[in-house]
This record gives structure tokens, C-alpha cells and sequence, in this order.
């Protein structure tokens, strides 16, 4: 595989995908501030270098995972009149929308290709490079990312033009979230009740009430052994993460005029959540709705 490929944002999902793109052959000059995240790239074989610019010249690709839209906009200010005409760079980040399609305005103002391409799998699947990546740009920009992107994931979905992207994946988690706190209020309902957790499941997972959040991801121990419940809610999907996503879609909520009560207040209840369990895995969420219902966490 050729291709010459700048990669900034060195993270816990940025390193692995890195490492990916270096395992297929692509020549990858990396670049991130923290200096441990720099050190295992250099072991996983990529070119380390010392600032971002470095990282992006005479590079076709660039690609960006970095922690929120303020700093991609920061990114692109630097790197957009250092790279070559042409380049393509793709954002892998979960950001705002606004500032998605901002961050491609600039690039193609600047005489590139952009695409927006936030993902889902979280660390595991950047780890197997299994991700879910979708997609947001022109045909052209996608037809040009579509190879390295299949590098680092098992599905890439072309969803629409810039910004659109992110609109999947922020569509996506706020229903994840709403879900999660729904599906947590049912179980906890149950509990005062007297329906156990393995008759809710046995019911439920095969009824008009079942979803993703039961079935693959149980909020309590028993009924789905690798949910992170089974394991003291160590995440998973950090309920940092959600929090993140769902303020993003409550501003794409608002910015649209989308009369999404329910999503705003998943993210009320999750930025809440957040201030006391930021570290634990978002299904958490149920014992926060235990506790607060006057029973003990478990
Ligand atoms: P992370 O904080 O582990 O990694 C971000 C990296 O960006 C850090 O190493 C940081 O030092 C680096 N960085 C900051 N400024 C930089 C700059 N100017 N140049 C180069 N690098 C810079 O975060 P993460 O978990 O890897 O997540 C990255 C993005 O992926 C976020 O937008 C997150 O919402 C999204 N995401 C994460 C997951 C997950 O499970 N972790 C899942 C899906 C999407």
C-alpha cells in the first residue's frame, strides 16, 4: 500500500489507527504533544516528529483525532497553508457539526480535499481495526479516504456532505443515551416491583421494548456476561464520552430548532452523572437512578 500520511492526535484511539495504517504499508509521520503518546508510536513503527506542521509536509493525508472541535479549528488554522495543494484531510474526531463543516469550508478554501469521519467501536475496535467510520464530504473526498479508512475500520458509510458525518454520529449516541436512561428506569421500576433482572431480560429482549442497550450492552451483571457491568462498570464507553456526545447533539438540537426534550434532558442527566462518574462506563447510569430512587447502589 502507498501513500504518504500525516496523523495528528496520538490518543487512545489515535495510536492504535495509527499503528493500523503503519501495519498496511502507508508511511505515516506522527505527531502529538504528549510525549508518551509520541514514544509508542515510534515502537509501532511510525515516524515521529516534533510539531504539526512537520507532520504534514509533502503528505497526501492528514488525519486528526484529537479531543474537540476548538482544537481541530486550531489544527486546520496551522496546517491548511503549510500542506501541499490537494491534500486531503479527514477528521476522524467527534465534534460539533457547525464546526465540522467550518474546519472543511477552510480546507477546501485552502485548496484541499476534506472529509469529516468520526467513528464508533471505541478503543477495541481502533485496537482490530474493526471501526465504524461515517462518513461526511464530497464524492471526490471520499472516493480518495475510502482506502484508508477501510484500513482502520470494518464499515465505512459515506452519509452525506461535510458535517453530515458527525450528524450521524451524534444522532446515533443521543438515542444511545436516551436508551441507556430508559432502559435503566425500567430496570430499576422492575426492581421495586419484584421482577428480576433475568425475567426483565428474558421478557423484554424479545418484546416490543428491546434494543441494543439491553440486548448487547445490560446495564446490570447477569444477562449479557461481557457487558461492562460484569466487570464494576469499568468502560466501555466512558460516561466522559457520552456526556461529550450528547452536549454536541443538544447544540445540534438547538441550532436546528428540533424540539428534542428528550435529548436535551439525557444530557442534563448525563453531565450530571458525569460530575461524579466521569471514569465509569455510561450503563452506570443505572445505579445513580438506583440510588436516587432510595435504594443502595449495587
Ligand atoms: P485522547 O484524549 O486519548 O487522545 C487525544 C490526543 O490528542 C491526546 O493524545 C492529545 O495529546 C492529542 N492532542 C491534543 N492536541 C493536539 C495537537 N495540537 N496536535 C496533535 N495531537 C494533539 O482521546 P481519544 O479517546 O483518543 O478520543 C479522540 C476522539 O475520538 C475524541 O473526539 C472522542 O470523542 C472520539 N471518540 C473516542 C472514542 C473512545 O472510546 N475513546 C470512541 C469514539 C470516538
Amino acid at each position: 500500500m502507498s501513500g504518504k500520511i500525516g496523523f495528528l492526535g496520538l490518543g487512545h484511539m489515535g495510536g492504535p489507527m495509527a499503528a493500523n495504517l503503519v501495519r498496511a504499508g502507508y508511511d505515516v509521520l506522527a505527531f502529538d504533544p504528549v510525549p508518551a503518546a509520541r514514544e509508542q508510536a515510534s515502537e509501532d513503527g511510525a515516524t515521529v516528529v516534533d510539531s504539526a506542521t512537520a507532520a504534514v509536509a509533502d503528505r497526501d493525508i492528514v488525519i486528526t483525532m484529537l479531543p474537540n472541535g476548538k482544537l481541530v479549528l486550531d489544527v486546520y488554522a496551522e496546517l491548511l497553508p503549510v500542506a501541499k495543494p490537494g491534500t486531503l484531510f479527514i477528521d476522524c474526531s467527534t465534534i460539533d457539526v457547525a464546526d465540522a463543516k467550518q474546519a472543511a469550508d477552510q480546507a477546501i478554501a485552502a485548496g484541499h480535499l476534506a472529509l469529516d469521519a468520526p467513528v464508533s467501536g471505541g478503543v477495541a475496535g481502533a485496537v482490530a481495526g474493526t471501526l465504524t467510520f461515517m462518513a461526511g464530504g464530497t464524492a471526490a473526498a471520499f472516493a480518495a479516504g475510502l482506502g484508508v479508512l477501510e484500513v482502520m475500520g470494518a464499515k465505512v458509510v459515506h452519509c452525506g456532505d461535510s458535517g453530515v458525518g458527525q450528524a450521524a454520529k451524534i444522532c446515533n449516541n443521543m438515542l444511545l443515551g436516551i436508551s441507556m436512561i430508559g432502559l435503566s428506569e425500567a430496570i430499576v421500576l422492575g426492581e421495586k416491583l419484584g421482577l428480576s433482572h433475568e425475567k426483565f431480560f428474558d421478557v423484554v429482549s424479545t418484546a416490543s421494548g428491546q434494543s441494543w442497550a439491553l440486548t448487547s450492552y445490560c446495564p446490570v451483571p447477569g444477562p449479557v456476561p461481557a457487558s461492562p457491568a460484569n466487570n464494576d462498570y469499568q468502560p466501555g464507553f466512558a460516561t466522559a464520552l457520552m456526556s461529550k456526545d450528547l452536549g454536541l447533539a443538544a447544540n445540534a438540537l438547538q441550532a436546528n430548532g428540533v424540539d428534542g426534550r428528550i435529548g436535551r434532558l439525557a444530557a442534563e442527566i448525563y453531565s450530571r452523572f458525569n460530575q461524579e462518574a466521569a471514569g465509569r462506563d455510561f450503563s452506570a447510569i443505572v445505579t445513580d437512578i438506583r440510588k436516587r430512587s432510595g435504594e443502595e447502589p449495587a
